[in-house]
């Protein structure tokens, strides 16, 4: 099937991820569950046009109409598509659901319109023969769209520990508190063995950190691990098996003696990858929530 915004990988029969990010729409990874006669859409994208494609493909590949989302945490790549999906339950922590309000209402709207202006701006002249701004021109007229017909859509149904959904396929939506954000939820499909992270798991790329808390983060991968998963849907980047966890709560054990290094004067701009990221995309992003995790 052709999509123009993500890239759909079925990872075990009936259940594709649907990964960011061909034209900057969709930003943060979303999946769709074929549950049988109903449909499971886990995150919602950065944009309603790129939603709206994950409602029409998640349709037409199962067949069904779309029963339940999830937001997996409160950020925008995860959540700004919820208005799509207006007409069905959807699932989030109550942590979640009161950041969502914090950040949207009522200054957040404005501000992100600002803001793409000013990048757009910026970019118009150099967009003509700059093929990376080019891209990025593209993505932000996507983002203002998406600003323009934005309408904050809230979680609705709110849970407090695990929701189990039976049918053909068992679905266990549960939260464990914090880590990349003040509440994460997780998705696991226990007889496939295949889980749902957001954005707990970036596979091969340096997560952003700057509303996480590296501790609790590390724990809380572990407790994944536990687990036993065979197959992993990240929130950024491929999905993947083990492998694409398996390093995550050392690095967040390294980041914590790196957060005091640079409390204690250190650059983090100097500061290199820990040895299990060498291989990681997005040096900057880490150093960049070193700072704002050193700040804090
Ligand atoms: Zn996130």
């Amino acid at each position: 099937m052709t999509t123009e915004h993500f890239v759909l990988h079925e990872v075990v029969t009936g259940v594709w991820a649907a990964e960011a990010d061909l034209t900057g729409a969709s930003v943060g990874n979303a999946t769709i569950i074929d549950a049988g006669g109903k449909t499971i859409i886990v995150d919602t994208f950065m944009t309603e046009v790129a939603a709206q494609e994950l409602r029409r493909v998640s349709e037409e590949l199962t067949g069904n109409q779309v029963y339940l989302a999830v937001n997996s945490h409160w950020h925008a790549d995860h959540t700004n598509g919820n208005q799509v999906f207006a007409d069905v339950p959807i699932v989030s922590t109550r942590e979640t659901m009161e950041r969502l309000i914090e950040e949207m209402m009522p200054k957040g709207l404005a501000s992100w319109q600002e803001e793409i202006e000013t990048s757009i701006a910026s970019l118009q002249d150099s967009a003509d023969d700059d093929h990376k701004a080019a891209k990025q021109l593209e993505q932000l007229r996507h983002f203002k769209n998406s600003a323009d017909t934005f309408k904050l859509t809230l979680p609705d149904l709110l849970i407090d520990g695990r929701l189990v959904i039976e049918g053909e396929r068992r679905i266990e939506i549960e939260t464990r508190g914090k880590g990349h954000t003040v509440s994460d939820t997780v998705v696991w499909l226990p007889e496939e063995r295949l889980v749902i992270t957001g954005d707990l798991c970036w596979n091969g790329i340096h997560p952003r950190m700057h509303d996480g808390f590296p501790g609790a983060w590390a724990k809380y991968v572990e407790e994944i691990l536990d687990m036993d998963p065979l197959h992993v849907i990240p929130g950024h980047g491929r999905p993947g098996d083990v492998a694409a966890l398996s390093d995550l709560p050392e690095y967040f054990r390294s980041v914590e003696v790196l957060i005091d290094q640079v409390r204690a004067g250190t650059d983090p701009k100097e500061i290199p990858a820990p040895a299990v990221s060498m291989s990681w995309h997005g040096l900057g992003r880490m150093q960049a929530g070193l700072q704002v995790l050193a700040d804090r």
